[in-house]
């Protein structure tokens, strides 16, 4: 199984770990996959980590279990080949885009002007934004949902954990 990141640019799958920390050698038609290098008939994975088609590699080995491919990739866990590879592609492009960056760094600083010069309005700015971003949240949360992104990666975008999401949004959401 792999998988792709919004921008496209980044397709993320799991790759063995042999002995020797390398990898098995592609075979024929493309590149061997880890349930495969179970010793039978070639090599045989110690561990496994995440990959990606741009080159990046998981500096962390997992464990391998033959018998539960969900469990070996853990695209709906915390820790994992899949977080791994998660975490590379938000690293990779960038947490949030330029014109948005640019836009919070300009209200930021906007706030702090009007700070010196008219404190009560920057405070009334201030608490329009406060009120504001629980909608942002939910309304991206909702969205992310049909979408079918997992709890796990709604949790990470607000560095918490899955359930800690589901708990802020699921009903929210359903509303
Ligand atoms: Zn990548």
């Amino acid at each position: 199984m792999s998988w792709v990141d919004e921008t496209g640019r980044h397709e993320g799958y799991v790759t063995a770990v042999l002995a020797d920390g390398g990898e098995p050698a592609p075979r024929p038609g493309g590149r061997m996959p880890w349930w495969a290098c179970n010793g039978a008939d070639g090599p045989r994975a110690v561990g496994v980590r995440g990959a990606c088609t741009c080159g990046w590699r998981g500096s962390a080995t997992h464990p391998v279990d033959f018998g539960d491919d969900e469990a070996t990739e853990g695209h709906e866990a915390e820790a994992g080949p899949y977080a791994d590879w998660d975490g590379h592609a938000t690293a990779a492009e960038g947490l949030v885009p330029y014109d948005v960056e640019q836009l919070l760094g300009a209200l930021q600083r906007r706030i702090e002007e009007l700070s010196e010069s008219r404190p009560v309005t920057a405070l009334r700015i201030a608490a329009r934004v406060e009120s504001a971003a629980p909608r942002y949240s939910a309304d991206a949360a909702r969205a992310a949902r049909r979408g079918l992104v997992s709890w796990e990666t709604i949790g990470r975008a607000f560095s918490t954990s899955g359930e800690a999401a589901q708990d802020r949004f699921a009903r929210q959401i359903a509303d």
